[in-house]
């Protein structure tokens, strides 16, 4: 079996800052909150609770007149920004610089007399940023909803920075076509590690048989690289660590492609190409050499 991994896999420059300015916060902080999931992978919160870093909901209602509050790379909407502000005892914010040209693009779009509109999660953290300034706003995921739209001659859209791109402009057009007397305006907002690391998938989908996919479950855009794998037809696996690995999924592999969400550290999927390339290797044991082992190994 060939193990391949993906041109364009795993962490990202907005998780990778976020995580270096929770690093600086914690050092120069005793009492530092967390507002909600830096990033969505279990190995990242793990360390961060290690370094004493307290966790609560990215809206709850809370205390900080003590905290050093840490804002997390999806964003929060502006005015819940300003009111963190005036009641923590610091603020540092991480949002993703291409998660505020979301907010940035919405904003352009309503300034100009658009209603929003934000393909997209409802309940996702970023969306509830994104459309936290606007509460008249409408997100949608699904053809199926687009009936739901209001009437209004100008719609103006964005799109969930982690979003596959694909998706979003088959809504587009879909919504052009369901709206023909309107004004569509479409600004794609579709982050570029995002768009770079679902064309490496598509790379490695010509080539393999089986797809294994580092990150947390609750990730988004690693359940959209499991989804598309899946669709393609491919032998899909979405782990956390290369301890959820089982050697039998790899009985009949030819060539196994490895790829990871933006919120997956190296470390992880350097961890878990280690761990493939000990299966690759015990399976290319024959079953006679299976059995002589033991006997060579005490000759
Ligand atoms: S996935 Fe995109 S938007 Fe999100 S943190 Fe990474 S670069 Fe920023």
């Amino acid at each position: 079996m060939k193990i391949h991994l993906a041109s364009h896999y795993g962490m990202c420059f907005g998780v990778r800052e976020a995580l270096r300015a929770t690093h600086d916060a914690a050092a120069s902080s005793p009492d530092v909150t967390l507002l909600g999931q830096l990033v969505h992978n279990p190995v990242v919160d793990d360390h961060l609770s290690q370094l004493g870093i307290r966790r609560a909901s990215p809206d709850a209602v809370l205390d900080l007149r003590q905290t050093h509050a840490v804002i997390t790379a999806h964003g929060t909407s502006d005015a819940r920004r300003t009111a963190l502000q005036k009641a923590a005892l610091k603020v540092t914010d991480t949002t993703c610089p291409l998660v505020r040209k979301a907010h940035d693009a919405l904003a352009l779009l309503v300034a100009e007399g658009y209603h929003p509109v934000v393909i997209g999660q409802r309940d996702h953290v970023e969306v509830r940023g994104l459309v936290g300034d606007f509460p008249s706003a409408s997100v949608l995921l699904d053809a199926a909803e687009i009936d739901q739209l209001p009437a209004h001659q100008r719609l103006g859209i964005i799109a969930q920075t982690t979003q596959p791109l694909e998706r979003v402009l088959t809504l587009v057009a879909a919504i052009k076509t369901a709206r023909p007397d309107d004004e569509v305006r479409f600004i794609d907002t579709v982050c570029h590690p995002t768009k770079q690391r679902q064309q490496a998938l598509e790379d490695l989908l010509q080539i393999c048989d089986v797809l294994v996919v580092v990150g947390g479950h609750n990730s988004n855009n690693t359940r959209q690289l499991a989804a598309r794998a899946a669709a393609a037809g491919a032998s899909v696996y979405q782990i956390e660590r290369p301890t959820d690995l089982s050697p039998r999924w790899f009985r009949h592999a030819k060539n196994v492609g490895v790829t990871a969400g933006t919120s997956t550290l190296d470390e992880t999927v350097r961890s878990v190409m280690d761990r493939l390339h000990e299966i690759a290797a015990e399976q290319s044991i024959t079953p006679l050499q299976r059995l002589l082992l033991p006997l060579t190994q005490h000759a």
